[in-house]
């Protein structure tokens, strides 16, 4: 009997060939091909199971050449981006709008997961009887820690230890002292530009391998989850879907038509390839050079807008989370019969705001973080890693959606700040030949 992994292999090899020709031959765009990838990698991962666990590492690695830009391309294209701005008083003026709007659009995807939550009771008839508690994996940092450790001690160490925040920090001063230093400085200036042009193109280059590793992402994890885990999630999935989807088209697109007054579905087509990487990778920190890349050449906004406004959103705007963290509450508070008053909306509303801000932008971050907020409803730690312990399994087609409303977020925001900033090239926007 042939193995089930030869027949995976020869099937995943036919695929890639079938998609590098449909690039080459038919000159299918590149978002089309990575969408194309993401249907067959869910079609092959169902068909073959297990087998397709054998070429996770094709998607690891291509995770590994996005991650290897992340902090080059926010410490140059921040510089750059600071630099040709010319004056550093603007940059007040871009943080001001850019954190703001972070927080509104955080306040609603909470008020949208907690309305799900409540009307649709995903709770309901739950039993945690046989679940293996799961307790916290991962540090969660206060928001103090963060806030205090913005200001790094030794530049270097933040960078080579890729703390976005420090990073951040520190790039603008460096481009506000460029721009001080006059002509004396200029070069550096230039050299920064010339460096974030070198790691946008490689950038370029590595997305041309998108389409095989979505593809093995999707397949691995299409083909691992386990189905009993989604029966009992379907509920809680189908509402956080149904959410992300509600927020990204009310809240976003309401945004980008009313207040901006831009085309909605523009907008998701210039955004797709960093969505299907988000969706794959379920991780925004990791998806941020595609989202950076995505949003200069195909919606037009400025490296100084970009630059600065996406790597503070992929390490502090994370409004998929807080949709699934104020639904995860209300999921929780459900299945322990815990009787909810307003005063416990208004706090679940305060711990997800800070909860979101704090978590990193990385898979499953977020539910290792749910302790900080199902404490505030008087749920315990063991209670919490029964929660933690039941939605793990499958929490990866969970995050993927999340993740994706992150990114996206993310990029709204850019817009609305660039094109409030006179920073937003509107012919590249609506031009559809850039995508
Ligand atoms: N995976 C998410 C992200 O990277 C964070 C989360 O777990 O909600 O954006």
């Amino acid at each position: 009997m042939v193995n089930i992994n030869i027949i995976y292999w020869f099937v995943l090899l036919a695929t890639f060939v079938g998609i590098f020709f449909l690039g080459s031959k038919t000159e299918l765009k590149l978002w089309a091909r990575v969408i194309t990838a993401l249907v067959l990698g869910i079609i092959l991962g169902f068909a073959f199971g297990d087998a397709a666990q054998s070429s996770k590492w094709i998607g690891d690695l291509f995770v590994r050449l996005i991650r290897m830009l992340v902090i080059p391309l926010i410490f140059t294209s921040l510089v750059a981006g600071v630099v040709s701005m010319g004056d550093p008083k603007r940059l007040g003026s871009i943080g001001v709008k850019t954190i703001g709007l972070y927080l509104i659009s955080t306040m609603f995807a909470i008020v949208i997961g907690l309305v799900l939550g409540s009307v649709f009771q995903p709770g309901q008839g739950i039993d945690l009887t046989g679940v293996e508690p799961m307790t916290a994996g991962v540090a969660s940092t206060s928001v103090a820690d963060r806030l205090f450790g913005i200001v790094p001690i030794n530049p270097i160490s933040s960078l080579a230890n890729g703390e976005v925040l420090p990073i951040i920090f520190f790039s603008i001063l460096l481009g506000i002292g460029i721009i001080m230093g006059g002509e004396k400085t200029k070069a550096v200036g230039n050299v920064f530009a010339a460096a974030a042009e070198a790691v946008l193109k490689i950038a370029h280059l590595v997305m041309q391998l998108a389409p095989y590793g979505v593809l093995c992402l999707i397949a691995w994890v299409a083909g691992t989850m386990g189905m009993g885990a989604l029966q009992n999630l379907f509920i809680l999935t189908i509402i956080l879907y149904c959410g992300c989807i509600l927020h990204m088209l009310l809240v976003y697109g309401g945004a980008l038509k009313f207040i901006v007054r831009l085309p909605l579905i523009r907008f998701f087509r210039g955004m797709l390839d960093a969505q299907a990487v988000a969706y794959s990778t379920s991780s925004s920190s990791a998806t941020l050079p595609v989202t950076i890349q995505c949003v200069q050449k195909n919606l037009g906004v400025s490296q100084t807008v970009s630059s600065s406004v996406l790597p503070l959103g992929a390490t502090i705007n994370m409004d998929g989370t807080a949709l699934y963290l104020g639904i995860v509450a209300l999921f929780s508070a459900q299945i322990f019969g815990i009787d909810l008053t307003l005063a416990d909306y208004f706090l679940i509303a305060l711990t997800v705001t800070l909860t979101s801000i704090g978590t990193a932008g990385i898979p499953s971050a977020s539910l290792f973080l749910l302790a900080t907020v199902l404490s505030v409803i008087g749920i315990t730690d063991s209670q919490t890693a029964l929660i933690v312990g039941f939605v793990l399994p499958f929490d990866r087609v969970l995050d993927m959606a999340r993740t994706v409303v992150n990114i996206t977020g993310d990029a709204t925001v850019s817009v609305i700040v660039a094109k409030s900033e006179n920073e937003l090239d509107e012919s590249t926007f609506l031009d559809d030949a850039v995508i």
